[in-house]
């Protein structure tokens, strides 16, 4: 994918020199997510990275999976994290891996350490643990259990194994040293019981080993050369080092740290965007709303505009936060190559053309692409009743409102001129409910042979002819550039009410009977909207909007 080629990067670097030197022949990555919720577009640029770099260095990336707390895992969030991996465009060896796969060879190697007087069993309850851990300026003290013969460690350890203790009661631990100034080499804990069952190995392992010890070990059991994570890692380091220093290791791979991906008004952490799931501020993990791959692609985002957008960030070590307004140009600009055009009205206002004959339909041509001819044409249905917007009319128009008035002429896309004669409103509450107008027939297709201008060309769709459907309008999920930025930082105080309007009523042209769940159309003058990818066929259809034509955001910023 050569969007991604493009831009080097002081990871790119490293790479090119470690061919040079001949360090390594084969670059291999790995993408390591742990199965606790969707992805989001945060992984996207990991998976990008990862994916991106073996690609361009013929090597190879790694789909592996960090399930080493069973707590919080679930078969659910596999299935979706390999779908939205391959959604992104990418591609992994023969299977997908998992750090369970290696729980007997994790095993081994804690052994190996303790042989190696180089782990301990720790009996302090976790909070004693904690207590003893120390600060960043003061030192932690030694456990009473740090002098433990191997001997006994491994009695210990073994019985810990076997289910003889309780959940809680023992720990395994490094045995490094508890006055580092680095917090993380404080004797950490390698191992835990834990009773509960792992979505793949049941209830064949009651001990589960910890992140650090897991991933640097799982990296040198697959061969990994760079082993690219974010920079909250960085202080993890040392002991990633560590580890693979002590034990028989088949390699030793370099971590490497970059800055996260932030997004404004938005939430990223999948603990987050748990807790919007779990109190119903949203409809779940994939709704069209959410930072998520899956709420991404059910919104309509193409995986090409994804990887635009992480190519153009870019990989650092500085902190930023990304404008949402720079992912909804990616997404507006690759369909405003590839959609194809249709018209639509979401808040229909009936129009009656009385000097149309009565039962008789026309069939017009329209393009499916102004700029590109090459994506053909379709008949479009012109009527007696047709719908247009109601923001499209005004009764007390300014001069500068180039749409309908009483009185004023407009041209109708595709169609005719018509002029506005008569507004019918409800007797009882004065809303317009219809106009009269008369068209001119001279001017089929859109041009008057008197060489008449008019300003304004609207979208319309035949009443006579149409599909009833349901649009729905996202904004912005949250109305702060920072979400959290409120008392005591709670997110949901931040929601945007407005995030999502149901316009029921609107009327799409016929062609949409026919549309794909999850393929993006412009409706004229509106937008980029689909069918939503959880189309029920006995229903009335639902389309999601993508994204609005302009930044409008943009715009209201600008206006202040
Ligand atoms: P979250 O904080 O959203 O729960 P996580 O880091 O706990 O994310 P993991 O499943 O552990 O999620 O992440 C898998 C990989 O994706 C890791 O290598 C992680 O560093 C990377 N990653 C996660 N979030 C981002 C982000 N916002 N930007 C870049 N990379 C990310
Ligand atoms: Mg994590």
């Amino acid at each position: 994918m050569e969007e991604v080629k493009k831009k080097t990067h002081f990871i790119k670097s490293i790479i090119e020199n470690d061919i040079k030197t001949g360090k390594h022949q084969t670059i291999i990555t790995r993408f390591p997510p742990e199965p606790n919720g969707y992805l989001h577009i945060g992984h996207a640029k990991s998976i990008c990275l990862n994916f991106g770099l073996a690609e361009e260095f013929q090597g190879r990336c790694n789909l592996r999976f960090d399930d080493t707390n069973p707590a919080r895992e679930d078969q659910k969030y596999i299935d979706s994290i390999i779908e939205d991996v391959h959604w992104l465009g990418f591609d992994w060896g023969e299977k997908v891996l998992y750090a369970s796969d290696y729980f007997e060879r994790l095993y081994e190697f804690a052994v190996e350490l303790i042989k190696k007087n180089r782990a301990y069993v720790c009996s302090l309850s976790g909070d004693e643990i904690r207590e003893q851990r120390g600060t960043l300026t003061d030192p932690g003290q030694d456990s009473p259990y740090r002098s433990r013969s191997v001997e006994e460690n491994l009695e210990l350890f073994t019985k810990m194994r076997n289910g003889e203790f309780d959940d809680g009661t023992h720990v395994l631990r490094a045995k490094i040293d508890m006055s580092s100034p680095n917090i993380n080499m404080r004797d950490p804990v390698l191992y835990r019981i834990k009773r509960m069952d792992h979505p793949r190995t049941h209830d064949q392992w009651c001990i589960y080993p910890m992140y650090d010890f897991t991933h640097c070990l799982s990296d040198a059991l697959e061969g990994i050369t760079h082993s690219l994570c974010t920079l909250e890692f960085e202080d993890h380091r040392p002991l990633y080092d560590w580890t693979l220093d002590q034990v028989d290791a088949p390699c030793h791979p370099r971590q490497i740290e970059f800055a996260r991906m932030n997004l404004n008004f938005t939430v990223m952490s999948k603990r987050k965007i748990q807790k919007l799931v779990e109190n119903q501020y949203i409809e779940s993990w994939d709704d069209p709303r959410l930072p998520t791959i899956a709420g991404l692609r059910r919104r309509g985002y193409t995986p090409e505009s994804i990887r635009k957008f992480c190519s153009i960030i870019g990989v650092s070590k500085k902190e930023s936060r990304i404008d949402m307004g720079l992912l909804e140009n990616c997404i507006r600009e690759d369909l405003n190559e590839k959609a194809a055009r249709v018209m639509a009205v979401i808040n229909p206002l009936k129009v009656v053309i009385e000097n149309w004959p009565e039962n008789e339909t026309q069939a017009l041509d329209a393009w499916n692409h102004p700029k590109k001819k090459e994506m053909g044409s379709r008949k479009i249905t012109f009527s007696k009743e047709i719908f247009i917007e109601k923001e499209d009319f005004m009764e007390n128009a300014p001069k500068k409102f180039f749409r309908l008035a009483p009185g004023r002429e407009v041209r109708l896309r595709y169609a005719y001129f018509i002029t506005c004669n008569k507004v019918i409103k409800d007797n009882t509450t004065g809303e317009i409910i219809e106009l009269h107008c008369s068209y001119d027939p001279a001017t089929k297709g859109g041009d008057a042979p008197d060489g008449r201008k008019v300003k304004g060309t609207l979208h319309w769709v035949s009443a006579l002819d149409c599909l009833a459907a349901e649009v729905h309008l996202y904004d912005r999920l949250f109305l702060n550039e920072n979400p959290e930025a409120v008392e005591d930082r709670d997110f949901t105080k931040n929601i945007n009410s407005d995030s999502l309007v149901k316009m029921k009523h609107a009327k799409l042209e016929t062609s949409l009977a026919a549309a794909e769940p999850g393929k993006v159309v412009q409706f004229e003058r509106l937008g980029y909207f689909c069918l939503d990818l959880k189309h029920n066929y006995s229903k009335k259809p639902i389309f999601n909007r993508t994204v609005t034509l302009r930044d409008t955001w943009a715009k209201m910023k600008l206006k202040g």
